[in-house]
């Protein structure tokens, strides 16, 4: 993950939709919270099923032993196998976070759709009816975890399709229909305000915690990784997949040449400013999300590079080089030419023993390192461990 991940702007979150504007960062937002709305769905798609089949009672005592009270209980039952429908797609696509809301939507619709048959079938219960689309409405919006947007689509036409038969069952008194109109506008402004509140808070707290997260693991001179994200394990977790996978795995160290002459020469600012071009070109020359830069001390860097064999990470460490040392930098006054020194220690495809532990991979490419400065500097050399 690069620099910008830390501005703001870039996680801004679209008030209207109540999504991320950014796409993968809502995707990366929904993944976190697929195991927490995936069981809270599931319950939600119990109680769905279980409620639907039990209100059949109704239709029944209503329409007395008729076709059409079994044929809705028959479409009630319909309703509660949907349920269970998505209740095991949940179970079986667990990782998917397309999931919940298809799910979510597809039981709403159908079981919407039911519920003005029901109502249809029962035109001098309307009132009554209205009543409980109210309350349906709040599941809509917020008991069952949806994308907001869905919500909102759905409730807004129940309610519409609900309203327009209403109007033409005719209740007797346009005053009543007056007021069960207003009762359904009531129940959807509860439950978009409700649903838009939750849907932002979540966006919110998640937000924070990934900033939060970010100014913890970052170093805030050069925005590669502190040490501390290698002593959380980033290391030993890219080990233990070699082990696992038999894949290669490459470890870079890098270290500015003479870097106390550029400090003492230049000024500190200036050294800071060196310190920070070197890095951006570390970050922009490794693969985003896949490779890792952390600033492993004052003026030396350790790039982590998964799947990468010796000479692959030879000749990324060589395009570094050249790049670096190429480019005179600019800073204030003067202009700086600087040149690092880069040492590699590798695990080859299918290392036929245990991979070594992080600390002799590092050590290996530390030798690398220290051979280089003894060899005059500014140059890459590369080990098999
Ligand atoms: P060598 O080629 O052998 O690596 O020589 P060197 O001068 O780079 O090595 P040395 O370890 O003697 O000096 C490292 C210098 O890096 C000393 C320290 O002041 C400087 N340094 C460390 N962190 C920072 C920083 O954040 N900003 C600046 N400007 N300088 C830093
Ligand atoms: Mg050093
Ligand atoms: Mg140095």
């Amino acid at each position: 993950m690069k620099l910008d991940d830390l501005s703001p702007y870039r996680h801004a979150i679209d008030r209207r939709r109540a999504e991320f504007e950014d796409a993968a960062f809502e995707d990366r937002f929904r993944r976190h919270l697929l195991p927490q709305h995936s069981a809270q769905l599931k319950a939600s798609l119990l109680f769905a099923a279980f409620f639907y089949v039990v209100f059949g009672v109704t239709d029944i005592a209503t329409l007395g032993y008729t076709l059409t009270a079994w044929l809705l209980v028959a479409l009630r039952v319909l309703v509660a196998l949907i349920a269970l429908g998505g209740h095991v797609a949940l179970s079986r696509w667990p990782e998917s976070p397309r999931t919940p809301p298809l799910a979510a939507s597809t039981l709403l619709s159908a079981a919407l759709a039911v519920f003005m048959l029901v109502a249809w079938y029962q035109p001098e219960a309307l009132a009554w009816n209205t009543m409980s689309l109210a309350l349906i409405l709040m599941a809509v919006y917020v008991n069952f975890p949806n994308r907001f947007l869905y919500a909102v689509a759905i409730g807004i036409v129940s309610s519409m399709v609900f309203a327009a038969m209403l109007v033409v069952q005719g209740l007797r008194h346009a005053d009543d229909v007056l007021t069960l109109i207003l009762l359904l506008i009531l129940g959807n402004a509860l439950g978009f305000i409700a649903a838009k509140r939750i849907h932002l808070a979540q966006r919110e707290a998640f937000r924070a915690a990934f900033m939060l997260q970010q100014l913890a693991d970052r170093d805030p001179l050069t925005g590669c990784y502190n040490r501390r994200v290698l002593q959380r394990g980033l290391l030993d977790a890219e080990l233990a997949r070699c082990r696992r996978y038999g894949t290669a795995l490459s470890v870079v160290l890098c270290d500015l040449d003479h870097f106390k002459q550029v400090n003492d020469t230049h000024g500190h600012a200036a050294g800071d400013q060196v310190l920070q071009r070197f890095a951006a070109l570390l970050l922009a020359m490794t693969r985003d999300t896949i490779d890792s830069v952390i600033r492993y001390g004052g003026e030396e860097f350790l790039v982590v590079l998964p799947q990468t064999e010796l000479d692959g990470a030879r000749a990324l460490a060589e395009r570094i080089r050249q790049a670096f040392a190429g480019t005179p930098i600019q800073t204030g006054a003067a202009t700086v030419t600087a040149t690092a020194s880069f040492g590699i220690g590798s695990v080859a495809i299918r290392y036929p023993h245990a991979a070594p532990s992080a600390e002799a991979l590092i050590g290996c490419a530390d030798s690398q390192l220290y051979a280089v400065k003894r060899h005059g500097r500014n140059a890459v050399r590369a080990a098999l461990i």
